[in-house]
């Protein structure tokens, strides 16, 4: 069972992904509105509307976020970094939250240079949103092993494989749809902004899953040739959402 997701036809136009962002967002603003209104009539705020306006915050607010990521500034940095050290530092960050689930990430790193050019924030995002969806597919804990390895003369691999639920195969091909989710509370925008990402740093977000066994989530980068001499900083394409 494999899926790739592939950019071409994942996609969006602005239009598309505007109008979603415009469902998701009305749906607590209504929320909200109502409860104030009925606030307003009354005179009385119940604790337990007061509850649920705070979550329909929290949630106009995550979805927000999410799309933040991907308004970044017009002459995004791209800097030559060693994957090996983003990981660590993302798995360092996301170690206790692990620790507290029952989860272990086993690191399985070559001991080659794994230099790549890129915005280091944005793709710490996008391991966050891998490793985060591996955790939230362990509810009973277990391992989560990360591999980085040399894919042939001038690719990284970096294979993250988890023991969770699994994605059933007739999930896959929507994954990376904005607003896509399995989840009760899921935004449905992780892996659409990872694939995102990925791309803009001219790589492949590749995801292979088994019900009940687990989940692949391979993403592949071109290596930055050691040379030896200070390599010239890039810029990257302005970022868009339609690209
Ligand atoms: P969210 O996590 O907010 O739901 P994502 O775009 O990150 O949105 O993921 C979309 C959906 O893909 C998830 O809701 C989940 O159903 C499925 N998924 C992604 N990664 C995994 C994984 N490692 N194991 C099982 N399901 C996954
Ligand atoms: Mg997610």
């Amino acid at each position: 069972m494999e899926e790739l997701l592939r950019r071409s036809e994942k996609l969006t136009t602005v239009g598309q992904l505007a109008a979603g962002v415009a469902h998701e967002i009305r749906n607590p603003l209504t929320t909200l509105r109502g409860f104030l209104q009925l606030h307003q009539e009354k005179g009385q705020l119940n604790p337990r509307h007061i509850d649920i306006m705070l979550s329909e915050l929290d949630r106009i607010n995550l979805i927000v976020g999410e799309f933040l990521i991907l308004a970044k500034p017009q002459a995004t940095r791209f800097e030559v970094k060693d994957v090996r050290f983003i990981l660590g530092d993302v798995i360092s960050l996301l170690d206790s939250q692990a620790h507290l689930c029952d989860i272990m990430f086993k690191m399985d790193y070559t001991s080659e240079v794994c230099q790549i050019s890129c915005e280091e924030n944005q793709l710490k995002q996008v391991f966050i949103n891998i490793l985060k969806n591996a955790m939230e597919a362990m509810p009973e804990g277990g391992e989560i092993e990360v591999q980085v390895k040399h894919a042939g003369p001038d690719k990284v691999s970096i294979a993250i494989i988890d023991q969770g639920t699994g994605i059933p195969s007739e999930m896959i091909p929507k994954l990376g749809d904005p607003f896509f989710t399995g989840k009760e509370t899921g935004t449905g925008l992780g892996l659409m902004v990872s694939q995102r990402i990925i791309h803009s740093h001219h790589g492949m977000l590749d995801i292979q899953s088994e019900v009940d066994v687990g989940t692949v989530v391979t993403i592949t980068l071109p290596l930055r040739e050691e040379r030896g001499i200070e390599s010239p900083q890039e810029q990257a394409p302005q970022a868009t959402i339609e690209e």
